[in-house]
């Protein structure tokens, strides 16, 4: 077994880590800098430049000028060899990425080094489109000979706003595909988990990333993030993160009329027929919440049971649920670590009071692991609520935390009525071992993924994205290459 600890001491030690903006590694233009704590114990890892709106405009220029420099005189073969060669360090550098990522956010590392097929997969997939680009011959009406086509060019300079749940996977998603097209990117990492992404920078760079097609700018969203969404220099914003914030930043891009695609936030529903294979869906539901503590945007927190399985299903979800094991995340057996902060750690509580205060039924959990292994950091207990109605609170607000509300139901049609009554539509899951149930219900959830008996499957290759207010825009697969290109029709008059 590795030996974590040592690792964790050799890679931060509360020093500081510059930001990057133009390949070279800086301060913020204040000198302030932030904390970057580990939420498992409260430890200092490193401080990070706490950037600004002057930071913010020296990474949009730098773009710019790279966007128009050599880099877009750059091939698409050579874009795809970029693409691999950082596959290649990544995967050299991965058990150092994946601490990183456990260290500044607390995801267990048996979670953040199971990433790696989709990380990998997805530097390898994007080099795979950078090669296929086209646009179209298109015949048209005028009388003679006229000629009509399009070609597909790089949108600009994209700036890419993340959250702290998955630094790894969502700094890359919103990396890769500019690389691919030959976009320019500054990135804004949250303010709670910059230092993997300030890694990955590095690990481009060595790779042989040219100056300015990739700038991190660390710092609050309030300050850099609005700067970055509302700057007139930027030509597309791709985010991911809180509902609220992403009606934010669309209000913002109004002023230079910016594109904009948005991975927002979810209330998903997960449905359990009384068809069910029991045995196989009690762990997926379960762990369709307790992964990463419930701090994921597509939580199946929505447990919806056929009334007559209902009962023993919900006390093997608890029992499933009590069984976990809670703790730092550079132990390998952690299942559930720590929340975030203790802003986030407040609202769950909130949450945890609120659903029995409304009559729910504490199943399991509904409380903080307390004692000295957890002091300095916010720890839950996995918790189930039974008795919820759909008016309840805890039914309908996105927790981000370890919490599932389960209810029974008694048809399909009810169930999916009560499904899609929610102003998000991220994800859904369906667990049924019959065939047209299964269609059924996947075909009239109201979401951008569907997943039939199993859960949380994100692949490169297959679009990602959400419904209603859980955004517009898709990640992965071909769709998400139309996110970060323009479509220029031309027309030659050969008369
Ligand atoms: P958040 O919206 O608070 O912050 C996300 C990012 O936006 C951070 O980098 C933050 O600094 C920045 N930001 C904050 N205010 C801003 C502003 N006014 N202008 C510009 N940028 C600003 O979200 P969070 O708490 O970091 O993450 C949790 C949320 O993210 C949840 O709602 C979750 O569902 C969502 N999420 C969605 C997906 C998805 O793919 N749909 C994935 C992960 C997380």
């Amino acid at each position: 077994m590795k030996d974590w600890k040592a690792a964790a001491a050799a890679l931060y030690d509360g020093g500081f880590r510059p930001m990057f903006i133009d390949g070279q590694w800086c301060e913020s233009r204040s000198g302030e800098v932030l904390d970057a704590r580990n939420p498992a114990d409260g430890t200092l890892l490193a401080t990070v430049p706490k950037g600004g709106k002057a930071d913010i405009d020296a990474a949009v220029a730098a773009a710019r000028k790279a966007f128009e420099g050599p880099w877009a005189k750059w091939t698409p073969f050579e874009r795809q060899n970029l693409l691999l060669k950082i596959a290649e360090r990544f995967e050299a550098e991965w058990e150092d990425l994946c601490l990183s990522d456990t260290l500044d956010m607390g995801m267990p590392i048996q979670r953040t080094l199971g990433n790696s097929r989709r990380v990998l997969g997805m530097l390898r997939f994007y080099a795979g489109q950078a090669v296929t680009i086209h646009g179209q011959t298109i015949p048209n009406s005028f009388p003679g000979e006229i000629y009509s086509q399009t070609v597909r060019e790089p949108i600009g300079v994209v700036g890419a706003i993340i959250p702290w749940n998955a630094p790894i996977a969502g700094s890359i998603w919103k990396i890769a595909p500019a690389i691919a097209t030959g976009c320019t990117v500054v990135l804004k990492p949250s303010e709670e988990a910059s230092l993997t992404v300030l890694m990955i920078a590095r690990i481009m760079q060595d790779a042989g990333l040219p100056d300015g097609v990739l700038n991190i700018v660390t710092g609050l969203g309030a300050d850099a993030g609005a700067a970055l969404a509302e700057h007139p220099g930027v030509d597309k914003i791709v985010f991911t993160g809180s509902t609220a914030t992403g009606q934010a930043i669309a209000r913002a891009a109004t002023g230079n009329l910016k594109h904009v695609s948005l991975e927002l936030g979810g209330k998903s529903p997960v449905i359990v027929c009384r068809d069910a294979d029991i045995d196989k869906a009690v762990p997926v539901a379960a762990m369709a919440v307790f992964a990463n503590s419930g701090q994921i945007c597509i939580a199946g927190s929505r447990l919806f049971v056929a009334r007559e399985i209902h009962d023993e299903f919900t006390r093997r979800v608890a029992d499933f649920a009590a069984r976990l094991r809670i703790g730092h995340g550079i132990q390998e057996d952690t299942d559930i670590g720590p929340i975030i902060s203790a802003r986030q750690a407040e609202r769950i509580a909130g949450y945890m009071a609120v659903g029995p205060n409304e009559g729910a039924e504490i199943l399991t959990g509904g409380n903080r692991v307390e004692g000295a292994d957890f002091e300095g950091g916010h720890f839950f207990h996995p918790t189930v609520f039974g008795g919820v109605t759909d008016e309840m609170t805890i039914a309908r607000e996105e927790i981000f935390g370890p919490v599932i509300s389960a209810m029974p139901f008694d048809s399909l049609d009810e169930v999916v009525q009560r499904a899609n009554a929610t102003p998000y539509g991220l994800a859904a899951g369906v667990f049924s071992t019959h065939l047209g149930t299964a269609h059924k219900l996947a075909h009239r959830l109201k979401a951008g993924s569907v997943w039939v008996n199993m859960y949380h499957a994100i692949d490169p290759a297959v679009p990602f994205g959400g419904m209603k207010m859980s955004g517009y825009g898709r990640e992965g697969g071909t769709q998400h290459m139309e996110e970060y290109l323009d479509t220029k029709a031309i027309w030659i008059n050969a008369d």
